[in-house]
């Protein structure tokens, strides 16, 4: 997908730092750290967001939690941690590439739900 910032990143157009990569999903640090681990799990194929994954897709979504399982053992995150994904603008989504947040390496005291 042109002009989308995180296919470049999964392209390597853009550097970014890569914790995890296989056929169809790519892991990166958050460049805006919000947690002391805070890592972007994105699938490759362009999906733009949550409202966007149907049947025909789904199956990456799938893959992306496969990943975050894996890299939260990767990060020593045995305690637990939060997967957030912001959807739309009312989500206050700002790169509309599907993508999971995993925060960790805190306990959190703030609960929105
Ligand atoms: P969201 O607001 O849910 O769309 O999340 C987008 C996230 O991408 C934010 O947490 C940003 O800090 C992060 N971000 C934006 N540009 C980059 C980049 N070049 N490398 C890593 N993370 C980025
Ligand atoms: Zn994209």
């Amino acid at each position: 997908m042109d002009n989308c910032l995180f296919c470049k990143i999964i392209a390597g157009e853009i550097p970014s730092t890569k914790v995890y990569e296989d056929d169809a999903v790519f892991a990166f640090r958050d460049i805006n750290p919000q947690a002391p681990v805070h890592i972007l799990v994105v699938p490759k194929q362009h999906i733009c967001c949550a409202d966007a994954v149907d049947a025909g897709n789904s199956a990456c979504v799938a893959r992306c939690f496969e990943a975050i399982a894996k890299i939260a053992k990767a990060e020593g995150l045995e305690n637990g941690y939060r997967v957030i994904n912001n959807c739309g603008a009312d989500g206050g989504q700002t790169v509309m590439h599907l993508h999971f947040h995993i925060l960790g390496g805190v306990k959190f005291s703030d609960k929105m739900i």
